[in-house]
C-alpha cells in the first residue's frame, strides 16, 4: 500500500519546525518513521502535511549535566545503546535501547518518536518512567518539562499537544539508586511481551516499572522480601493492580518473572 497524498516540509532549525506546527498543527512530525511509515503505507493514519525533523541535528545528542544526562529527541535507538555515558551513568538505558527490533529498527527510530508513539509494549517509555526523566517540549508558546510519569496516559496516548514537540530528556543521575531490567520476548527483535525495571535503595526498597503487560507504563513502589518466594508474592500482589490489554493470566505470569530477573540484574549491581 502506498500513503495518501501529503504536503511535505524538512526544517532546518527548532524555530522553523516550531512555526510550521503553529500553522499547521495538524501536522504529523517524522522522525525515525518505524512507526508512522507503516501506519501511512497501511492508511491507519493520513496526514495532509509532514514534518520532516532528521535534518535538526541539534536535536541529536547525548550530553552531560550537573544533574545527570540529557538526551535529544533525535537520538537514534543505536545511538543510545552504543553511547558511553549512557553505558557510564544508566547500563539498564543502553540495555533496553538494544532490545528495541532488530539493526535496522534501531539505526532509523529514535528516542522522541518512540516517547511520543507510546506503544504499550516499547522499552523506553517505561526506561524513562523507571529513571525519574523530565521530557522537554518546545512549541510557538515556549518550552515545557513534564515529568515522564505524568507524560504517558494510557495507549498510544501522551500529554504531547497537537502544536507541541518532544526535543528531548533529562534523566537525573542517583547516588543511592541501582536499576535492573528484563524482558521476555517470542523472538529476537519482536516486541516484548513484558517487560520490567527495577529501582532498589539498598536491598528492600525501591520499584518494579512494568510494561507490555497493560496499556502503559505501570510504576509500583515496593518493598521486597529477601525470600524469593516472598518477593514472588508481593510481585503477584502488585499485578492485580493493572489491567493487562489480554490474556491475563499469561502477563500476570509474565510480569513476576520479568520482575524478579530485573530484581536479580539490580541486585547484582549493589555494591
Ligand atoms: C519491525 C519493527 C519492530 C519494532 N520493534 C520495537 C521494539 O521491540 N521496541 C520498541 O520500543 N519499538 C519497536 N519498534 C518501533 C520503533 O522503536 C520506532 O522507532 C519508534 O516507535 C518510533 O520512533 P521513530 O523515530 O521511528 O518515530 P516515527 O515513526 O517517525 O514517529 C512516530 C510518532 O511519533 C511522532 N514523533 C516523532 N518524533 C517526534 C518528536 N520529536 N516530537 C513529537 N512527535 C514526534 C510522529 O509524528 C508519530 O506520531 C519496531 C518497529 C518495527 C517496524
Amino acid at each position: 500500500m502506498k500513503p495518501v497524498a501529503f504536503d511535505y516540509y524538512r526544517p532546518e532549525n527548532l524555530a522553523d519546525a516550531v512555526q510550521v506546527l503553529q500553522s499547521s498543527p495538524q501536522a504529523k512530525i517524522l522522525a525515525g518513521g518505524q512507526s508512522l511509515i507503516p501506519m501511512m503505507n497501511f492508511r491507519l493514519m493520513r496526514p495532509e502535511t509532514l514534518l520532516d525533523i532528521t535534518g535538526l541535528t541539534e536535536l541529536d545528542y547525548v550530553e552531560r549535566t550537573d544533574r545527570g544526562l540529557r538526551i535529544g529527541a533525535l537520538t537514534r535507538h543505536q545511538n543510545l545503546h552504543m553511547s558511553k555515558l549512557v553505558h557510564e551513568h544508566f547500563p539498564v538505558l543502553a540495555e533496553a535501547a538494544g532490545e528495541i527490533g532488530h539493526w535496522a529498527i534501531r539505526n532509523r527510530g529514535t528516542l522522541g518518536g518512540s516517547l511520543t508513539h507510546a506503544d504499550p509494549a516499547s522499552e523506553l517509555p517505561a526506561a524513562m518512567v523507571a529513571l525519574h526523566a523530565d521530557i522537554e517540549i518546545a512549541s510557538s508558546d515556549g518550552t515545557r518539562t513534564v515529568p515522564a510519569e505524568e507524560f504517558f496516559l494510557g495507549f498510544l496516548t501522551t500529554d504531547l499537544g497537537p502544536n507541541e514537540l518532544v526535543t528531548g530528556i533529562e534523566v537525573p543521575v542517583s547516588d543511592t539508586s541501582q536499576f535492573g531490567f528484563s524482558e521476555f520476548a517470542r523472538r529476537p527483535g519482536d516486541f516484548a511481551l513484558a517487560g520490567a525495571f527495577v529501582e532498589l535503595h539498598g536491598t528492600d526498597r525501591g520499584a518494579v516499572t512494568w510494561f507490555g503487560v497493560s496499556g502503559g507504563p505501570e510504576r509500583r513502589e515496593t518493598r521486597f522480601p529477601q525470600n524469593r518466594q516472598e518477593r514472588e508474592a508481593v510481585f503477584i500482589d502488585l499485578t492485580q493492580t493493572f489491567d493487562p490489554l489480554d490474556e491475563p493470566e499469561y502477563k500476570r505470569r509474565l510480569a513476576v518473572t520479568v520482575a524478579e530477573d530485573a530484581y536479580q540484574n539490580a541486585a547484582g549491581r549493589l555494591d
